[in-house]
């Protein structure tokens, strides 16, 4: 992973293989982010997707075999969830019949590069959790 700084603004170049989630959290960590707006763009393999089912108040979790999807939209954020740096990140990834899918992202290895800004926010959001909805929502920013 390559991390550059611009304004505030930092922008991370993966290298195929490595995981997404562990580097934007390593590099929100390195940089001591206080909290943020994500996006990318790239390439992704073996995504694993959630669907939250609110009823069950559980994710349905799908790994996807392939190992070559399009990024074509990455958005997300940084928060605090049990005093730890956490990023929640939804994806649209695309396949080579032009069909797309996406989903809560729980983690994916880089396929060709990906390409993502941080914005931080300059404070960090805290999440507690809601029994009425089974998640740690954002309820008060640091
Ligand atoms: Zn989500």
């Amino acid at each position: 992973m390559k991390a550059f700084e611009s304004n505030g603004q930092h922008l991370l170049i993966l290298k195929r293989g490595e995981r997404i989630m562990d580097s934007i959290l390593k590099a929100c960590e390195e940089h001591q982010l206080e909290g943020g707006r994500i996006n990318g763009i790239g390439a992704l393999c073996r995504p694993e997707l959630g669907f939250y089912d609110l009823k069950n108040k559980s994710y349905i979790r799908k790994e996807f075999a392939g190992d070559d999807y399009e990024l074509l939209s990455l958005v997300g954020n940084i928060s605090l969830k049990e005093g730890k740096p956490f990023a929640h990140i939804h994806v649209v990834l695309g396949d080579r019949e032009f069909q797309t899918f996406g989903g809560h992202l729980f983690g994916a290895e880089v396929a060709v590069t990906a390409e993502v800004s941080i914005i931080p926010f300059g404070s960090m959001p805290i999440r507690e959790f809601h029994d009425s909805i089974g998640l740690d929502l954002i309820c008060r920013l640091n």
